[in-house]
């Protein structure tokens, strides 16, 4: 077993086991994996491991791993853009990936619901929340979710299906749990008014499992999967 296999099995013991210590089926919570700054090799690998849903932060380079995957014929891949977006390279994002997590404000998404081609599936959106770091210019505060969600659900580009958030670095457990527990909450009530609603993007390496004991139907795991990123290299294939 390759090293990229090796991980990703122990990331699916992690999330079975977080999962089953709070009574929740492992199945519940779908794995994502960033693979942002790593070659399509290190994907292929991934790939090769039964991995499917892979989150991108960089348009162009998430747009090429897509476009070098469908060229060589790989069927059934999932491709998440989970970066922050800027108007200007948001046709990209909507006419090549799957999902997108960082919609929080209403310009992006009726750009991503217009740029949306006919005969793409609606594009699968997640309302980023800004649940901790106030310091950060991503996602919006929970008082202006529902007012976001209602102008959300009526495009027709764009299918609502949850929140995402990416809360301050936090290493206590509990302290953790309680911020991942307002995201949940917060999850559950949009998911009372949009039936569609079904996603909690929530949960990284260093704070899954008490994100998935709050609730986290995805987690995004990059490190734990793929090492340490490098962020001085060149961004080849
Ligand atoms: C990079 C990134 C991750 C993965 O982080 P790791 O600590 O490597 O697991 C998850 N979510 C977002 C939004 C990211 O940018």
């Amino acid at each position: 077993m390759n090293d990229i296999a090796h991980n990703l099995a122990q990331v699916r013991d992690k999330i079975s086991a977080a999962a089953s210590s709070c009574g929740r089926a492992p199945e519940e919570v779908t794995l994502l994996a960033v693979s942002k700054t790593k070659p399509a090799s290190a994907l292929a690998e991934a790939i090769a491991a039964g991995q499917r849903a892979f989150g991108e932060n960089y348009v162009q380079e998430g747009v090429d791993k897509i476009l070098h995957f469908r060229e060589s014929g790989v069927a059934g891949l999932e491709w998440h853009f989970i970066g922050p977006l800027q108007s200007n390279k948001s046709r990209l994002v909507a006419e090549h990936f799957d999902w997108c997590h960082t919609v929080d404000r209403l310009k992006i998404a009726s750009r991503l619901s217009e740029q949306r081609p006919a005969e793409m599936p609606p594009l699968n959106v997640l309302i980023q929340v800004n649940i901790s770091d106030e310091t950060s210019k991503s996602g919006i505060p929970l008082s202006e979710l529902d007012a976001l969600a209602d102008q959300v659900a009526t495009l027709p580009g764009l299918r609502l299906r949850g929140l995402m958030a990416i809360p301050a670095p936090e290493s206590d457990y509990q302290r953790q749990f309680a911020v991942a527990r307002q995201m949940a909450v917060a999850f559950d009530a949009l998911k009372a008014r949009y039936p569609g609603v079904d996603t909690l993007s929530l949960g990284m390496t260093d704070d899954m499992a008490a994100a998935i004991a709050a609730g986290s139907t995805m987690v995004r795991i990059g490190t734990a999967i793929f090492g340490a990123r490098d962020y001085t290299k060149t961004k080849e294939l």
